[in-house]
């Protein structure tokens, strides 16, 4: 016998169990089904984040995303609560210090302007106001600068893990499979075949496969345009000296820092000449040639840092670097909740309530994903988002 579901949800990384969790607790009134066929998270975006939560965007939509999910961040644990147990997910307001030099001013003050107009309680720093938040900050090349106090950064495992806990709770079926084939039926999706063999049929199939979504629309016989890109996190040990703690500092550079737990910093840049591809292999030398001498430029006193750990995990990037939300055109039923690239954790509670309201009542209503659909790119109606940290 065929097995049956109402919903089947590809891939149970941040995105999926938010959307599975959001589906269940807006009354989907059926059988939900999650594969993941990586149930550790060794190589799933979310399992390798950084964690990072900032409000200050370029592009409104993002603003407001993550306006949103701020707001859910701060409430993780009650609203997730199983049995009267809250998940702990360490969300540290610590703020977000962004730095600009001369050629970045303008650029600051605008998303500045709008980041305000949209209720963030965001200021705009002289150098040496920056860095009174930062004593040991070189103010070299720097003409202002942008902070943000709810900004910060938590443990996106435990997020996840949070989420997927509640779905659970909610009647969530979490399947450890891989999913190898998507099928259709007069012109709808129609259900997914596992690696195990098993079909299973379902009116709705979410594509929420994060780097791998471009293979799953392709299993879908339709183009999902979301590519893999390697990135690093490097922690280090700090100096004794530094005795206060780091908001995320982003360097004109492109390179960011913040403390992290045990003495330690966390560090990376998303490098422009990255090739896409699903390489995993961390290279140590773009530390050294690349992250250190930034860091040292900036936080002079880092010059004395010990790497400890480092990896590389992968962005899931778009042609223009934003997120894809909503039924694929070409494949009624088939959802997309995707391409995140650098800022996937920090929209995930705004992208699971949006794909939720979409599947659940046809339209968005607590957050509107409309301009992030998969149609934009044939219109030619890029979003252009400056901050892709
Ligand atoms: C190094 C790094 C640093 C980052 N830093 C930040 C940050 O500071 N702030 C921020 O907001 N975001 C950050 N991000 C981005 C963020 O982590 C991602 O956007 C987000 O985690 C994507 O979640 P996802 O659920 O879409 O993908 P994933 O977490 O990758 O989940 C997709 C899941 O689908 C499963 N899957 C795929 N194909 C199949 C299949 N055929 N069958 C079954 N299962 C399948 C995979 O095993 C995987 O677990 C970072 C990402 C990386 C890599």
């Amino acid at each position: 016998m065929t097995a049956t579901a109402d919903v089947i949800i590809i891939g149970g990384g941040v995105m999926g169990s938010s959307a599975a969790c959001n589906l269940l607790s807006d009354g989907l009134d059926g059988r939900l089904v999650v594969f993941e066929r990586d149930p550790v998270h060794e190589r799933s975006s979310t399992g390798l984040s950084a964690g990072g939560i900032r409000q200050q965007f370029g592009y409104r939509d993002n603003v407001l995303f993550s306006r949103y999910s701020v707001g859910f961040f701060e409430r993780f644990g009650e609203l997730m609560a199983v049995d009267g147990e809250a998940p702990e997910i360490d969300f540290r307001q610590k703020g977000y210090l962004i730095l600009a030099g001369e050629d970045g001013l303008a650029a600051l003050r605008r998303r500045y302007e709008l980041q305000r107009s949209l209720g963030v309680e965001v200021s705009l720093l002289t150098p040496e106001e920056a860095q009174a938040r930062v004593p040991h900050l070189s103010l070299e090349g720097i003409a202002a600068a942008a902070f943000c106090p709810r900004d910060g950064y938590l443990d996106p495992y435990a997020v996840m893990a949070g989420y997927e806990k509640k779905a659970r709770s909610l009647g969530a079926d979490y399947r450890a499979e891989a999913v190898v084939g998507v099928t259709r039926e007069r012109g709808r999706v129609a259900g997914v075949v596992t690696a195990g063999g098993e079909q299973m049929l379902a009116p709705i199939v979410v594509n929420a496969a994060g780097p791998w979504a471009g293979e799953v629309g392709t299993m879908a016989g339709v183009e999902v345009p979301v590519v893999p890109v390697r990135r690093h996190v490097f922690t280090c040990k700090i100096p004794a000296e530094l005795d206060y703690e780091l908001p995320m500092v982003v360097d004109p550079s492109g390179v960011f820092v913040r403390t992290e737990t045990g003495g330690r910093i966390l560090t990376g840049r998303a490098d422009p000449e990255e090739p896409a591809g699903f390489n995993f292999a961390p290279d140590r030398s773009y530390f050294l040639d690349v992250i250190w001498p930034a860091l040292a430029g900036r936080l002079p006193l880092l010059d004395r840092v010990g790497l400890e750990r480092f990896w590389a995990g992968l962005y899931e990037v778009t042609p223009d670097h934003n997120a894809i939300i909503g039924e694929h055109p070409d494949l009624p039923g088939f959802y997309l909740i995707g391409g995140f690239s650098g800022h996937g954790m920090m929209q995930a509670p705004a992208a699971g309530r949006a794909l939720a309201d979409l599947i659940l009542k046809g339209r968005y209503e607590a957050v509107d994903a409309t301009p992030y659909c998969l149609e934009r790119f044939a219109r030619g109606e890029l979003i252009h988002e400056e901050t892709v940290i």
